[in-house]
């Protein structure tokens, strides 16, 4: 008999919101399945109809590039099937990875939401169970649909665009650098603010590992390890530079040897928020040097999105990757 309740699907990925203690009195490791965590919130039972699967009891350090196209296959599943939304719970070291990787490539209009939690289930404070429920209303909410894949916790909604891990241990750690959250969860769910334009979802990658490592510029960087791994046959290179894609003069040499051995590299702000820029400054090492020496600017992504980012559009066979990043890091 139909309800009349919003169909949610909820796969269970892991991370700290399934972590227990075990009987040695270590730390927490995943042991809780998506039944589990249902059983914990029996009030779930009242805003959805709920189907839930277990698709990976992982720390989120342990998920491989497989296990993150296996969840966008259950959250394709779910969307034929019927379902109004999807939940997916996931560790909070790397969500905001997984989501911005669904997002890149998810192409449904029904909310796709990420939730996880810092504090886990045995602790007197648990966020997890909250952060679901938060995360069940907000799959059921129509408003929040059309919007790419969605990152709840701590009655904030956040784009997978632009949301990060900001904190190593507090609950309000998921953010926006620079944006804030599109919307707020209280009595009601209040959307504040849409995004004024979603870019095409991409082919799903296969699976194989890319080899695209990230490496930080510093103060003084004599871009050894820029060299180093440019030896070793990655399939590119993402630098978190400096301001806004800026290298030293050491650097930008070692960078610019990589790109001339056919990489491509890809320059992102190691602020942590706001874009690289085009044309502001003029110097050896400057963002407008460097895309004039034929690196890519990664935008507003940050190292770790633009990373994935390059990956898809490597898989999907893309040859003009200043262009894409145009597009996809705006
Ligand atoms: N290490 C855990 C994980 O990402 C942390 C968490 O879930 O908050 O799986």
């Amino acid at each position: 008999m139909d309800s009349g309740m919003r169909r949610i699907a909820i796969g269970a990925m892991g991370g700290t919101i399934a972590m227990m203690p075990d009987e040695t009195g270590g730390g927490v490791t995943p042991s809780l399945t998506a039944d589990d965590l249902l059983a914990a919130v029996p009030s779930l039972t009242e805003i959805a109809e709920i189907t839930a699967v277990t698709l990976a009891g992982a720390p989120s350090p342990h998920l491989t590039m497989a296990d993150l196209v296996a969840a966008y296959q259950f959250c394709v599943a779910q969307a034929e099937c019927g379902a109004d939304g999807i939940v997916l719970t996931h560790g909070t070291d790397t969500l905001e990875e997984t989501a911005y990787f669904l997002d890149l490539v998810w192409d449904r209009d029904i909310p796709l939401i990420l939730t996880g939690a810092m504090r886990a289930p045995s602790e007197p404070s648990a966020d997890g169970p909250g952060n679901l429920v938060a995360a069940v209303r907000a799959a059921s909410c129509p408003e929040l649909a059309g919007m790419g894949v969605l990152v709840v916790a701590n009655d904030e909604v956040h784009l997978a665009r632009t949301v990060a891990k900001t904190h190593a241990t507090a609950t309000w750690t998921f953010a926006s650098p620079g944006w804030g959250p599109i919307a707020r969860l209280a009595e009601d769910i209040t959307v504040m603010m849409r995004p004024a334009r979603r870019p095409a979802a991409l082919p799903v990658p296969d699976p194989r590992q890319v080899k695209i490592p990230v490496l930080e510029s510093t103060a003084a960087d004599d871009g050894w390890a820029i060299d180093a791994v440019a030896h070793d046959n990655p399939d590119g290179i993402v630098l978190a530079s400096l301001g806004v894609g800026h290298l030293s003069v050491p650097a930008r040499d070692a960078a610019v040897r990589a790109v001339r051995s056919g990489l491509p590299v890809i320059f992102a702000s190691r602020t942590g928020a706001g874009p690289t820029l085009t044309r502001a400054y003029g110097y050896a090492g400057s963002e407008s040097d460097l895309l004039d020496l034929g690196l890519i600017g990664a935008g507003y992504l940050t190292a770790r999105k633009a990373r994935l980012l390059l990956h898809v559009l490597l898989c999907a066979g893309h040859t003009d990757l200043a262009a894409a990043f145009a597009e996809y890091g705006a």
